[in-house]
C-alpha cells in the first residue's frame, strides 16, 4: 500500500515521458488473451479483435488481390491473342465474345481494391468481379465447343483455387467462391452435350472434394495469421508494461518516499538539466535554501512520527506556494527543502521565498518546544542570479543560499535573507 502510494505520489515528480504502444482497450486485450489459451484451430476473432485484424492485414490483401486481377486481365488478352495465331478463324471469333468479359471485370474490381472501402463494397466486389471472371473463363469454351468445352471448365476451376489459396478474406467469402465454380461447373456440365449427367454430377463431385480441402488448408492459414496476430499484440502489451514499470521505477528512484516530492538526486539532475540548457543564455535562475527551525525539538517533545507528519505537510506547503509548471521542489536532506526558480529574479525570488515562510507559519502546525514560536517555522536563504549577468554555477549558487541561510538562523529564525557578496558569510 505505501509502495503505491509512493509511486502515486512519484508521479508528482516530472518524469521523462515514455513512449507508448497503441494498444486496444483492456476487454480487447483480455479477449485476445482467451483465444491464445484456447486452442488454436477454436480461434475466431470477433468485434474490435476482427476489426483491428482486418485493418493490420488490408493492405497486404489488398495488394495480392491487385496483382492477382491485373495478372488474370493479361493472360486472358494474351491467351486471346496467341489462340488467334494458332486456332482456326471461327474458333477464335466464337471465343472473342465471352473473352471480353474479363478484362474489365478484374480491373473493375483491382479498382475498387485500391484503397480501404466499406466491408460490403469490398465484398461485393470481389465476389461479382470473380462472378465475371469465372463466367468468362467457362463460356469461352462453352463458345468454341468440343474439346475447349471441358478443358475451358477445368482452366475455370483452376482459376478459382488460385483465388481461393491466395486471398485472405473472410471464411464465407471463399465458401461463396468455391461454391460459385462448382456451380457453373456442374450446370455447363450438364448441358455439355458429350457428357451425360451422370458424368457431370460425378466429375463435379470429384472437383467438390478438391476445392473443399483447398477451402479448408485456406481457413487454416487465415487462423495462423489470426495467432500471429494475437502473439504481436501480447508482444506489445508485455514490452508497454516493462517500459510502465521501468518509468514508475524511474520515478521511484526520483522520490522522496516519505514526503513525495523529489528528493536530491533528481534534484542534481535538474540542476545539471537547467545549467547546460542555458548555457548559450543566462537562465537568471534563483534557489531557495529552506530549513525547518528547531526541528530537533520538535521531534524530541512530540515524537519522530509527529516530526514525519510535519516534514510531508511542510513540503506540501512549499510544492503549492511555488509555479507549478516552472519551479522545482525537492527535500534535500532531514528537515531542508531546496527550491530552484528558472528565470525568477531577485525580487520575484524574494516574494516567492516571503510567501513560502508565510504560509508555514500560517499553517500553525505545533512546535511547542521552539525557541521561535509554538509553531512550526522556516528560516529560507535566497541567491539570485541576475539575467544577463555571468553564470554562477548552481555549486556556488547553492553554497550562496546555504550562507543566507546560515544568517537567517543566525538573525533568530522566521525569516529570509537574501544572499549579497559584501554580507559576512559561515
Ligand atoms: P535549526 O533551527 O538550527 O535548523 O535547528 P534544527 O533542530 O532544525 O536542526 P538540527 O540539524 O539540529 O536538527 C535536524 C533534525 O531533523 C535532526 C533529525 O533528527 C531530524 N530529522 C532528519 N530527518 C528526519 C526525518 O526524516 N524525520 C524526522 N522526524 N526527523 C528527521
Ligand atoms: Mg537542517
Ligand atoms: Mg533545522
Amino acid at each position: 500500500m505505501e509502495l503505491l502510494e509512493s509511486a502515486v505520489a512519484a508521479s508528482r515528480v516530472g518524469a521523462s515521458p515514455e513512449a507508448r504502444f497503441q494498444l486496444p482497450n483492456p476487454a480487447v486485450m483480455t479477449e485476445a488473451e482467451r483465444l491464445l489459451a484456447g486452442r488454436t484451430r477454436d480461434i475466431r476473432l470477433r468485434g474490435e479483435l476482427d476489426r483491428l485484424f482486418q485493418e493490420r492485414s488490408w493492405s497486404r490483401t489488398a495488394k495480392i488481390i491487385r496483382a492477382w486481377m491485373t495478372w488474370v486481365a493479361l493472360l486472358d488478352v494474351l491467351t486471346l491473342g496467341l489462340n488467334a495465331v494458332l486456332l482456326p478463324k471461327t474458333v477464335v471469333l466464337s471465343m472473342l465474345p465471352p473473352a471480353c468479359i474479363l478484362p474489365p471485370a478484374a480491373l473493375a474490381t483491382a479498382l475498387v481494391w485500391r484503397k480501404p472501402r466499406g466491408v460490403w463494397l469490398q465484398r461485393i466486389s470481389l465476389l461479382v468481379g470473380l462472378f465475371f471472371i469465372l463466367l468468362s473463363v467457362a463460356l469461352v469454351g462453352v463458345s468454341a465447343g468440343g474439346e475447349f468445352y471441358e478443358r475451358h471448365l477445368n482452366v475455370m476451376l483452376f482459376v478459382a483455387i488460385t483465388a481461393i489459396i491466395i486471398f485472405a478474406v473472410p471464411l464465407a467469402w471463399t465458401v461463396t467462391v468455391a461454391s460459385l465454380a462448382l456451380a457453373f461447373y456442374l450446370i455447363f456440365q450438364l448441358q455439355n452435350p458429350i457428357l451425360d449427367k451422370g458424368s457431370a454430377v460425378a466429375g463435379t463431385l470429384f472437383f467438390a472434394s478438391g476445392i473443399i480441402a483447398t477451402v479448408v488448408a485456406r481457413r487454416a492459414m487465415t487462423i495462423l495469421a489470426q495467432k500471429t496476430f494475437l502473439l504481436e499484440l501480447r508482444d506489445k502489451r508485455r514490452v508497454a508494461e516493462l517500459a510502465d514499470a521501468n518509468a514508475r521505477l524511474e520515478r521511484l528512484a526520483k522520490t522522496d518516499p516519505l514526503t513525495g516530492i523529489a528528493n536530491r538526486r533528481w534534484m542534481m539532475e535538474t540542476l545539471n538539466r537547467l545549467w547546460s540548457a542555458g548555457a548559450e543564455r543566462p537562465p537568471g535562475n534563483a534557489m531557495l535554501m529552506c530549513d525547518i527551525d528547531d526541528f530537533k525539538n520538535l521531534n524530541d517533545r512530540l515524537g519522530h512520527g509527529e516530526g514525519d507528519r510535519c516534514l510531508v505537510k511542510v513540503a506540501g506547503i512549499i510544492q503549492s506556494s511555488v509555479r507549478r509548471k516552472r519551479d522545482h521542489v525537492a527535500r534535500y536532506g532531514g528537515e531542508e527543502f531546496l527550491v530552484v526558480l528558472p528565470g525568477a529574479d531577485e525580487g520575484a525570488a524574494l516574494a516567492t521565498a516571503e510567501r513560502i515562510r508565510a504560509s508555514v507559519e500560517a499553517a500553525s502546525l505545533p512546535n511547542p518546544a521552539s525557541r521561535v514560536s509554538p509553531y512550526v517555522t522556516l528560516s529560507i536563504g535566497v541567491a539570485a542570479q541576475a539575467p544577463g549577468e555571468e553564470i554562477i554555477a548552481p555549486e556556488k549558487l547553492q553554497n550562496q543560499a546555504d550562507a543566507a541561510l546560515y544568517l537567517a538562523k543566525q538573525a533568530g529564525r522566521n525569516r529570509v535573507v537574501l544572499y549579497q557578496p559584501d554580507l559576512p558569510t559561515a
